[in-house]
């Protein structure tokens, strides 16, 4: 579809600033009724899929397909240890893969080529802002709107939880926060589910961001 080359606005992938976009001329958006579209790009939210090294650029993004590999980080300064890996398994298969996408783990995984691991977890604090407990980027953009392979890093010390494991994840599949959706909504409306700003400890994804992600992949 044609998409608008917007500016290369240092937003977040993520969950940190709220950025007040002045363009806008998308043409995607989702023909259904759902309370709100919240799939990347939005009427409000149009600033493009880049290959970036680390959370603090630019950057929105749809995983590249609806298979959904992912791979935990199991070695080194990033990795997760036991109980955040049980959280991890836990959101992909309790709440992602009972939607339309395929999810997977992926313990060969592949950080080069063409059909690179689609989400790499890692735990580690480098780059996220002082008011962040994680964040998504892309490091591999396929598209303009779609990314080969997206990392999500959360900070140690007991932030592994489902609801911001199903938040980051949540970004990785392209979904945004309340106020980049058409209709806005609050960041805390609830039926954002996990995808709420501030995140609930415990959330899941709710009906809403399961129609978006079902009508996109
Ligand atoms: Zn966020």
């Amino acid at each position: 579809m044609p998409r608008t080359s917007a500016k290369r606005l240092s937003l977040r992938a993520i969950c940190i600033s709220v950025v007040t976009f002045t363009t806008v001329a998308v043409t995607a958006g989702v023909a259904w009724a759902a309370y709100t579209d919240n799939m990347y790009p939005t009427q409000y939210l149009t600033v493009g899929c880049f290959s970036i090294s680390g959370p603090s650029g630019p950057g929105f993004c749809q995983t590249d397909n609806s298979d959904l590999t992912y791979y935990m980080d199991s070695g080194g300064s990033n990795m997760l240890e036991s109980g955040d890996r049980t959280v991890v398994h836990n959101v992909m298969n309790n709440i992602y893969e009972p939607t339309d996408l395929s999810v997977t783990y992926d313990s060969t995984p592949s950080f080069s080529g063409s059909a690179e691991t689609d989400i790499v977890y890692e735990e580690s604090a480098v780059g996220l802002s002082s008011t962040a407990d994680g964040a998504t980027f892309c490091n591999n953009a396929a598209t303009t709107l779609k990314c080969d392979q997206q990392y999500i890093r959360i900070r140690g010390g007991g932030h592994y939880r489902q609801g911001l494991t199903c938040h980051e994840t949540g970004h990785a599949v392209g979904l945004t926060h309340g106020q980049d959706a058409s209709p806005r909504k609050s960041n805390t409306d609830e039926k954002l589910g996990c995808m709420e700003k501030p995140t609930d400890a415990d959330e899941g994804l709710q009906a809403n961001n399961i129609e978006n992600i079902n009508a996109t992949y």
